[in-house]
């Protein structure tokens, strides 16, 4: 029998090998009085230098292909080894207590990471991770560790699984860039830098294991279920065997599906059906082509202001979406504009209202902040000009919004012409159907954009009235709600009676259960993420329109969970 541990699965995929286990020495830190107080102070003052000078060495090393803006994370590193709390602050508690530098950033350390812990935001209190990760790097600094990596062995990890109680994405990348299989930690949660990573990258991954390693030693044999968040340790023959047949059934599965890539989305019937692919980073182009995606129906750029301390420039923006533009050749691109708060925040800012979910966030945060909106704004409009570029916008509640966002687009390309810039001016401009209220209103709403897209992961978490971030009611999270499958058909049918395009960008259009369910919805266009691309290509082909509709109508009078759940059973046969 083998040992079994759950965690929460960040990255989908099935991993089998030996396991490196990372045992950082444990540092103790104990209070000592100190007499040559200038010394002490020059002697942390080396310290941050020298933590500084590894980053910088570790950011050379990120190899110029790297599929993710992974310099964006070291850069977040060594911002906070200039910011004054980390650089400054021990040194006045040095003089203070006349104590050594150990004691003294651990006493600040200590409380920097109270206040996160304090926070109820779950990506802001993840930040504290990266805190306590430069915070390690300086303190063994200081106990004279000087090797730039907190694993000397880091270069001998190609084919293990890597165990550890936390990555950073330092770390991660250069473990990547070895060739590690997958990874387990046993902090961190899904929004996480080194998830974000770890899902961008590719590798299986799992966090939250709690407590693993006192039952994990080096070069034991590990599955990783990275989809299911399961890792068995030592497994027997028949678990093993179990393992290794599912691995090489989702290679086989991967080959074959590799062959539809390059032909057309049209189900049995003859309907053809729009499928995009979802992006977070301009690198992740390389996957879409992969799987011959021929248009980005989301493009979440709120990646791009994360982790850092200021908001990328208009420059910055029109380099990124100009790559996108590039990478797609000729295909439509869809520019999501910012949807910060609720659970994705930028560094320096913190949810400010009791529920963040139902607060200033995505259109509301950027219509309340125009520093952080209109050079958005003006990249996207200037890069229309170079491609199939069109405009969407995240949590647009009521029509008033609207009005203001169209003045400001006004407004930008006044100012463009002007200074003779080019700009297209039929961009195509949409919106997210994400808030019930603009759910049930599409009808009145679709004569005044060129396109909607339905975003079920907000949509259901505000139609059943459970925050989508809170574990506690994550088991209420149900995309076959009948409420949910109601407000998507009245959207669809409403966008489709307005002649107006409608999508699904949600992850209800990439999971395959669905796919079918929503075809006999009415629902023509998916954008979906590009691991599941081919997955859901394939069911499409599948599939015959007037048989799903004629079983979708049967399930859409149903109530009962069990009986919806049979009824998709039988339309997914
Ligand atoms: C959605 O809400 O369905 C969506 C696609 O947006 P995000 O997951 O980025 O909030
Ligand atoms: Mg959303």
């Amino acid at each position: 029998m083998s040992l079994t541990l759950h965690g929460i699965g960040v990255s989908k995929g099935i991993a089998i090998g030996k396991v490196h286990v990372i045992r950082r020495d444990v540092l103790e830190i104990n209070k000592e009085s100190v007499t040559e107080i200038e010394a002490e102070v020059s002697r942390f003052q080396n310290a941050i230098d020298l933590a500084h000078q590894q980053l910088k060495l570790i950011k050379e090393q990120i190899p110029t292909n790297s599929t993710v803006d992974v310099t964006a994370f070291i850069d977040s590193h060594l911002l906070m080894l200039e910011d004054s709390l980390l650089a400054k602050a021990p040194i006045d508690l040095i003089y203070e207590h006349n104590c050594n530098a150990e004691w003294a950033l651990q006493m600040q350390s200590d409380e920097i990471i109270q206040i996160f812990d304090n926070m109820d935001d779950p990506y802001l209190s993840s930040r504290k991770n990266d805190i306590e990760q430069v915070v390690i790097r300086i303190q063994r600094i200081l106990h004279g560790h000087t090797d730039i990596s907190f694993e000397t062995a880091l270069t001998n990890l190609a084919n293990t699984i890597i165990l550890a109680d936390d990555l950073s994405p330092a770390d991660t990348v250069l473990m990547q860039h070895q060739g590690i299989l997958a990874f387990a930690t046993e902090f961190g949660g899904t929004t996480s830098h080194t998830a974000i990573l770890a899902r961008s990258l590719g590798i299986p991954a799992i966090v939250g294991l709690r407590t693993a390693r006192p039952y994990i030693k080096s070069d034991d044999t590990l599955i990783i279920d990275g989809e299911h968040g399961v890792i068995f340790i030592s497994p027997d023959e028949h678990c093993l065997r179990h393992y290794q047949t599912r691995q090489n059934e989702q290679k086989h599965f991967r080959a074959v599906l590799s062959k539809i890539k390059s032909s057309p989305t049209v189900t049995q019937d003859g309907v053809p059906i729009t499928l995009h692919a979802n992006i977070e980073f301009p690198e992740d182009m390389e996957a879409v082509k992969k799987v011959g995606g021929k248009g980005v129906g989301l493009y979440r750029t709120e990646f791009l202001f994360m982790n850092r301390h200021t908001p990328p420039e208009e420059e910055e923006h029109f380099d990124a979406y100009l790559k996108v533009i590039n990478a797609m050749q000729g295909g439509p691109i869809t520019i999501r504009t910012l949807d910060l708060g609720a659970d994705k925040q930028i560094l320096g800012s913190h949810a400010t209202t009791c529920n963040s979910a139902l607060g200033l966030r995505a259109i509301r945060l950027c219509l309340n902040n125009s520093k952080l909106f209109k050079p958005q704004l003006r990249a996207i409009i200037r890069a229309s000009a170079l491609g199939q570029v069109r405009m969407m916008i995240p949590m647009v509640t009521g029509f008033q919004e609207l009005t203001q966002i169209f003045s400001i687009i006004k407004e930008i390309r006044e100012e463009l012409q002007k200074k003779s810039l080019d700009f297209n001016p039929k961009m195509p401009f949409g919106i997210m159907l994400e808030v019930p209220a603009m759910a049930i209103c599409t009808d009145l709403i679709a004569p005044q954009v060129d396109f909607l897209s339905v975003g079920t992961n907000d949509l259901i978490q505000y139609t059943l009235a459970i925050d989508r971030s809170d574990e506690a009611v994550n088991y209420l999270y149900d995309p076959l709600h009948p409420a949910v499958l109601r407000l998507i058909k009245m959207s669809v049918d409403a966008a489709t009676k307005a002649n107006k395009p409608i999508s699904m960008c949600g992850e209800m259009a990439s999971n395959s259960e669905y796919v079918k369910l929503l075809l006999g919805l009415g629902l023509r266009s998916f954008s979906v993420n590009p691991e599941s691309f081919l997955e859901v290509k394939q069911i499409i082909k599948n599939s015959n329109i007037k048989n799903l509709t004629k079983f979708t109508s049967q399930t859409m009078a149903m109530s009962s969970p069990i009986e919806i759940t049979e009824s998709l059973k039988n339309i997914n046969l």
